[in-house]
């Protein structure tokens, strides 16, 4: 029966542009998939991709200034799951150069210009929407605890 992959769930949150965040964000959502049962992999997966999109609106977006709030955005249907990470911040002028690897405009701050990088290795859609002095959103999307869910008949 593929019955159970018709189930919709869904959560939202907002929080304050600080470091501190980074790692309730990536609880968060771990939490909000943990009955999926994916394995630790995918579960590091999504971890690494929510830390490296939040981190991201904090230091680029905000600028580390702890002026605005990062939302975070997740949908599960069935096993597929979106995340949605959105600042108001200042947004990105050149997204493709952005997301090319080892691209940083922060070398000040020893990025590394991976974190997009990461995010399309670890998750099996990205995009990134972005405008400057408005904001950016990041919309990532992965396939979770196959072991669970899906019928063996492969
Ligand atoms: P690393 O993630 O390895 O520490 P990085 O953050 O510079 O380094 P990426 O995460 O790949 O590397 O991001 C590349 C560039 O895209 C950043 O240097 C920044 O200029 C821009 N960028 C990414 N996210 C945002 C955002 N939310 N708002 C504004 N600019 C962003
Ligand atoms: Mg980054």
């Amino acid at each position: 029966m593929t019955q159970m992959n018709e189930q919709k769930n869904e959560m939202e949150i907002s929080f304050d542009a600080v470091s501190q965040n980074e790692s309730f964000a990536r609880v968060a959502v771990a939490a909000f998939v943990t009955h999926l049962n994916p394995t630790m992999e995918e579960i590091d997966d999504v971890r690494t991709a929510v830390s490296e999109a939040v981190t991201n609106a904090i230091i680029h977006g905000y600028e580390k200034r702890d002026c605005g709030k990062v939302y975070l955005h997740c949908r599960l249907k069935g096993d597929v799951l979106q995340i949605e990470v959105m600042d108001k911040g200042k947004g990105i002028e050149n997204i493709e150069r952005a997301m090319e690897p080892l691209f940083t405009t922060r070398p000040d701050l020893d990025r590394s210009g991976m974190g997009f990088a990461f995010m399309e290795a670890f998750m099996d859609d990205l995009e990134v929407e972005s405008e400057v002095g408005k904001g950016t959103t990041i919309r990532m999307t992965k396939k979770l605890g196959s072991s669970a869910w899906v019928d063996s008949e492969d």
